[in-house]
């Protein structure tokens, strides 16, 4: 029988890999709600609505039907990528530009409504795995598998700085710690949906498992 597993947490406690294996071992799809935000927040960085010094909400709110976006297999990887009004911007929505303006934009009210409806159509036919900040709480409070993972804010920060700078970013390991400290701060202290664990989410904390161990446990859990 197919199930919904929905995975929060912190940033870069590794959600996404674990999302990805799972969907992979069991032949599910494998949703990165992340990226979403991220994709609506690009959106907003080029129509000039955001930036370091301002944040024009409404004007973003009010362009929120013009904002497409959907997923699309790239055949050389096996792995889907985020598509934002017909293009793929898989590698722009990764950048420290948007790390850094993404919270902000997730906290909007109407941001959050437009995509947990999409998130919801998605796995309306389960076999879904979801990772996100609410995926327990909001998306699919009766997923019957919810995971909550951590790690210290050291070991995420030096996961998602190997991560830029192999894709080869110029950022300082401050400046991703900062970041991830930051997002953190804001993505849990925010009015709507506030980044928490579920109701009946496993804590996982990670920061003492290889990637083999942690799939191994969850894959136990997935399947019991
Ligand atoms: O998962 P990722 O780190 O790419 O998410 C980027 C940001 O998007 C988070 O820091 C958070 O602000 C927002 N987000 C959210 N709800 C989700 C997924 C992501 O608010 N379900």
């Amino acid at each position: 029988k197919k199930i919904i597993i929905a995975i929060d947490g912190y940033s870069s406690t590794g959600k996404s890999t674990v999302a990805r294996q799972l969907a992979k071992k069991l032949g599910y799809i494998y949703v990165d709600t992340g990226a979403m935000y991220r994709a609506v927040t690009l959106y907003a960085m080029k129509q000039g609505y955001i930036g370091s010094d301002h944040f024009y909400k409404e004007a973003l709110e009010n362009s929120l039907p013009l904002i497409h976006i959907k997923f699309e297999v790239n055949p050389k990887t096996g792995l889907a990528e985020v598509v934002l009004n017909d293009k793929n911007v898989e590698k722009e929505i990764r950048t420290l530009g948007v790390s850094r303006l993404v919270s902000p934009v997730a906290a909007v009210s109407k941001v959050r409504k437009k995509l947990v409806e999409q998130q919801q159509l998605m796995g309306k036919d389960k076999g879904i795995v979801m990772d996100g900040r609410d995926i327990g709480t909001v998306v699919f409070p009766d997923a019957e598998l919810k995971l909550f993972m951590t790690a210290t804010a050291k070991d995420r920060a030096e996961r998602r700085y190997k991560e830029l700078v192999e894709r080869g970013d110029k950022v300082t390991y401050e400046d991703v710690l900062k970041n991830v400290v930051n997002r953190d701060h804001i993505d849990s202290t925010r009015k709507d949906s506030p980044l928490r664990k579920a109701e009946g989410a496993i804590q996982i904390d990670n920061s003492n498992l290889t990637l083999d161990e942690q799939f191994q446990q969850i894959l136990d859990l997935a399947q019991n």
